[in-house]
């Protein structure tokens, strides 16, 4: 998996996440980087709250407008 470090901003690639950065040495800095099928699979998993947050929004406005009559 491709690893990057917070701090330092190194990447490189290891099958393990290591706890210390082997290029500056900082403490749990290091990270999985997301790879490019990933970070679409999370912007469509977002498109699809969004499209919740809007049905609901549009029941919600049902709902008061029928408590009004
Ligand atoms: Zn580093």
């Amino acid at each position: 998996m491709e690893l990057q470090c917070q701090k330092c901003k190194y990447q490189f690639n290891s099958e393990r996440l290591p706890n210390l950065c082997p290029f500056c040495g900082a403490l749990n800095m290091v990270r999985n980087v997301p790879s490019a099928s990933e970070i679409l699979m999370e912007a469509a998993q977002q498109e699809e709250k969004q499209k919740e947050v809007e049905q609901r929004r549009e029941e919600w406005k049902k709902r008061i407008s029928t408590n009004q009559d």
